[in-house]
């Protein structure tokens, strides 16, 4: 295993994979340590979720700078990421109490309620794109609800991985409560049947989440996926142009485009088209291609040279097919991975850009007339994630909110965003399940009825 910069494309270290007997031994070590843990009390896992939350923060510039390197990510950006895994440590510690306390439903019996027990360890597959967030909102409520962690992590960020599992340990948790294995996607079934492990969650592509909900099913454990996004934002004649551009764009190109909740295709009424247009292709056209690490910097390089291409086929691919370059388009000189701020216009089924996730700086625009003709768009598409509507009538949004868009979530006049408070997660190919919440502590518990006569 390697990690590469995408910046510099210098190689940064290499690991050695575990072996699968080392993994057998791993998943018997968190397994022996699950069974102590699981009969800690709230309060001294809350102590210990603390503690790693104000470890987070005396390490965010590090573990920000290893983030950077590793993928490429604004060091800003990999900042803010840091802060954020520590609010979700603290925000499980406060609220696990109230998640977890016995549910008392009234029945016939003198006493009926339920518990929420601990499954076991939890196999987490996770994705490059935020190496610590990801890791965090799922690591966070489980081990708060008794579980123990079991981190399978991207390829190219295996120094994150291991950097986390460190944090753990620093922060006084239990040996073996949280573990890394360094493990390729093909090692992965073998972890899911190990009859220790109870359950797993993939936050990651629909092929990758297809292929472990299919292994999790076939052993009949518990999977909670979180996949791609096409998410679409609808901008009304009514919106406020300026401000649905500037935050659109925001969203565009945060992580340099690589977010599954990242606003991806833009679907705006005709009478506003062209003014959004104008606006949305000159504030794409300012952002700064640079090193990660300075602060004028505005768009990073993608995390490997191989998705940057990727990226660039869908490009090319619907541009020959009839799709309109507004601007970008090409591969910039240069060693480092960067692709351009990119702008699409003309757009019809068939083209990649129109059914798939665009994982990068790249936007597409619509042209429509009517709400209708809007939402048809906006669920024409196999995912289900994210989606927006800008508009000053927040009445017909929220019912357009509510009822018109097949999403896991919609934002009104802003951008989506994970927030622990709130559940996320998507539906269709984006996947099933919920994280972070009252919603995400539950997913992996056993929900026990007691029924006392
Ligand atoms: P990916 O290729 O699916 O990889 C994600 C993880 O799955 C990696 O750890 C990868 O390991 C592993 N993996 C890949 N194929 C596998 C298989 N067949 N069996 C078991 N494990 C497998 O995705 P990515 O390119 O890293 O991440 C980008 C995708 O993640 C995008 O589609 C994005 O939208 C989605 N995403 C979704 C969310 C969400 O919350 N909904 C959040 C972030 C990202 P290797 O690295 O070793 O291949």
């Amino acid at each position: 295993m390697q990690s590469v910069n995408p910046f510099s494309n210098k190689l940064i270290a290499e690991y050695t994979d575990h072996s699968d007997s080392e993994v057998s031994k791993v998943i018997s070590a968190v397994y022996g340590a699950w069974e102590q843990w699981k009969n800690t009390d709230l309060t001294f896992r809350a102590r210990l979720m603390n503690c790693l939350s104000e470890k987070l923060i005396e390490q965010k510039e590090e573990l920000a700078v290893l983030m950077s390197n590793e993928m490429g990510k604004l060091k800003r950006e990999a900042i803010g990421e840091i802060e954020k895994c520590a609010w979700v440590c603290r925000y499980y510690a406060e609220n696990s109490g109230d998640f977890l306390a016995p549910l008392s439903i009234p029945t016939e019996a003198s006493e009926s309620f339920v518990s929420f027990q601990p499954l076991g360890p939890v196999l987490a597959v996770m994705p490059w794109n935020f190496p610590f967030w990801q890791v965090f909102r799922f690591a966070a409520p489980n081990l708060m609800a008794g579980n123990a962690g079991l981190l399978k992590h991207a390829s190219n960020v295996p120094g994150c991985a291991l950097a986390i599992e460190k944090l753990f340990v620093d922060s006084g948790f239990p040996e073996n409560v949280f573990r890394t294995l360094l493990i390729t996607g093909k090692q992965v079934a073998d972890v899911i049947k190990n009859p220790l492990i109870k359950a797993v969650t993939l936050t990651g592509s629909t092929p990758a989440g297809k292929s472990v909900a299919s292994i999790a099913g076939s052993v009949l454990k518990k999977s909670v996926l979180e996949l791609g996004g096409s998410d679409p934002y609808i901008i009304c004649e009514d919106a406020d142009i300026r401000n649905a551009a500037k935050l659109c764009v925001f969203s565009r190109l945060l992580n340099a485009g690589q977010s599954c909740i990242g606003a991806k295709c833009f679907i705006v009424f005709d009478p506003v088209y062209e003014a959004f247009k104008d606006e949305f292709v000159r504030l794409m056209e300012d952002a700064v291609m640079g090193d990660p690490a300075e602060p004028s910097t505005t768009l990073a390089p993608l995390a490997r040279f191989d998705l940057r291409d990727e990226l660039h086929r869908q490009v090319v691919k619907s541009c020959e097919m009839g799709a309109t370059l507004l601007c970008g388009g090409y591969i910039p000189e240069g060693g480092s991975a960067f692709y351009p701020p990119t702008v699409m216009e003309n757009v019809v089924p068939g083209m990649p850009a129109y059914h798939e996730e665009l994982f990068g700086p790249v936007a597409v625009l619509f042209r429509v007339k009517t709400i209708d003709e809007a939402l048809k768009i906006a669920n024409d598409t196999v995912f289900g994630l994210g989606a927006g509507i800008f508009t000053s009538d927040r009445e017909k949004a929220k019912i357009w909110a509510e009822n018109g868009l097949d999403a896991g979530c919609v934002f009104v006049n802003d951008f989506v965003k994970s927030d622990p408070r709130l559940p996320f997660g998507g539906i269709k190919e984006s996947g099933f399940g919920r994280e972070l919440s009252l919603f995400g502590i539950r997913e992996f518990v056993n929900i026990k009825t007691i029924v006392v006569k």
